[in-house]
């Protein structure tokens, strides 16, 4: 994993049912601003994205929002980050978020969660950047999502080398330790072959 300074974190505009998530997003947060690494992400004040935001800026870290114009009102839009940048649409918001990232973080949340992560995993895929994606594993959040893509794997839609995308990381620690390239043991990628 190369040198790490900002990492993109596409989760939720809503808390979601378990209650463990929003404690989780504030944690991640916490944990990325003591890291010393900077948090790009959808500039919401809602939602995991509040939680994680408010928790990083709280923790004394830096915080950039990107967000389109049109859903600046929608999202209620976070008034106390670090930088906001405001996009004419959804396109260039990703792609926006995708040039400042060097690393890129999927947390729990819903369709729009999902679009982003894929968007990435699927620029990756077409060899447009080798960055890492994580999926953070909290309260089984990204089981359903590396199920869909073992599903797509074993429909013959797309090959097993699909897994070597993402690592999945199981909870906010280890997640910090992949990112900081402390020590990682329990962290490393799977190895498709063996799966
Ligand atoms: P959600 O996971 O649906 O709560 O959305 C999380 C974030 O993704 C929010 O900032 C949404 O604005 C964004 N989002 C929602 N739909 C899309 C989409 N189709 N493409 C890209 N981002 C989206």
């Amino acid at each position: 994993m190369p040198a790490i300074s900002s990492v993109a974190v596409f989760c939720g505009s809503r808390d979601g049912h378990a209650p463990e998530l929003r404690a989780a997003a504030a944690e991640l947060g916490a944990g990325l601003a003591h890291a010393g690494l900077r948090l790009i992400y959808g500039g919401a004040q809602i939602g995991l994205m509040g939680a994680i935001a408010d928790a990083a800026l709280a923790a004394g870290g830096e915080v950039v929002g990107v967000i389109p114009d049109f859903l600046t009102r929608r999202e209620v839009v976070h008034t106390g980050t670090t930088e906001m940048i405001v996009t004419d649409g959804m396109h260039s918001r990703k792609q926006r978020m995708f040039a400042m990232a060097d690393a890129f973080v999927t947390f729990a949340g819903g369709l729009g969660t999902l679009d982003e992560t894929f968007e990435i995993m699927t620029w990756k895929q077409l060899g447009l950047h080798d960055k890492p994606i994580l999926f953070s594993d909290v309260h089984g959040c990204a089981q359903p999502l590396v199920a869909l893509i073992d599903a797509v794997i074993a429909d013959g839609f797309a090959d097993l080398s699909a897994r070597r995308l993402y690592e999945v990381v199981d909870g906010v620690p280890a997640l910090l330790d992949r990112l900081t390239w402390v020590s990682a043991t329990t962290a490393e990628p799977p190895d498709p072959d063996r799966l």
